[in-house]
């Protein structure tokens, strides 16, 4: 278990797409612990954080980890079966910028399927704060970044101008 540097905007690395995961032991489990680890640290220092992708230390795997009320552990290898037309403007922010927000549109409610850290397949359906989370987190293993997702070259303001404004 460690605590990882988490890569920042402008390395070449966050913009490379991730392979998926085909072995469920031990390399595995241990990147499990170490986005575990650096998420929990990462909350601990800034007070918010709520998901960590693998290609933000470094790791080109497809594998997120996610730490809120309704949902804890790994998501593996995460395919968006379907995504709502509907759609929702929301402020976003990254631990690879988290001095910076993004405006960006995301669908409602998506559908997903994925695997555990057994391997096993699963499917989950998401709405509202976890659907966004979740296509950005996804976002990442693609190597896309929010800010390209913002929804104007206006879409953008510093956390601290955002907090002043409560935009
Ligand atoms: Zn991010």
């Amino acid at each position: 278990m460690a605590i990882k540097d988490i890569l920042q905007l402008g390395n070449p690395l966050l913009w490379e797409k991730s392979i998926p995961i085909t072995e469920f032991k031990n390399t595995t489990q241990d990147l499990i612990n170490n986005l575990s680890d650096t998420l929990e640290n990462f909350r601990n220092s800034n007070g918010f954080g709520r998901a960590i992708a693998a290609p933000q230390i470094g790791m080109l795997k497809q594998m997120i980890f996610i730490r809120t009320p309704k949902f804890c552990g790994p998501i593996i290898n995460p395919t968006i079966n379907w995504a709502d037309t509907e759609q929702m403007q929301l402020w976003d922010d990254c631990f690879s910028f988290p001095g910076l927000m993004v405006k960006v549109s995301r669908s409602v409610k998506i559908s997903i399927t994925y695997q555990n850290e057994q391997g096993l397949k699963k499917e989950l359906i998401a709405e509202n704060d976890f659907s966004e989370l979740l296509q950005h987190e996804i976002d990442h293993l693609h190597g896309i970044l929010a800010v390209e997702r913002a929804i104007s070259p206006q879409a953008f303001a510093t956390r601290t101008e955002w907090l002043r404004q409560k935009i």
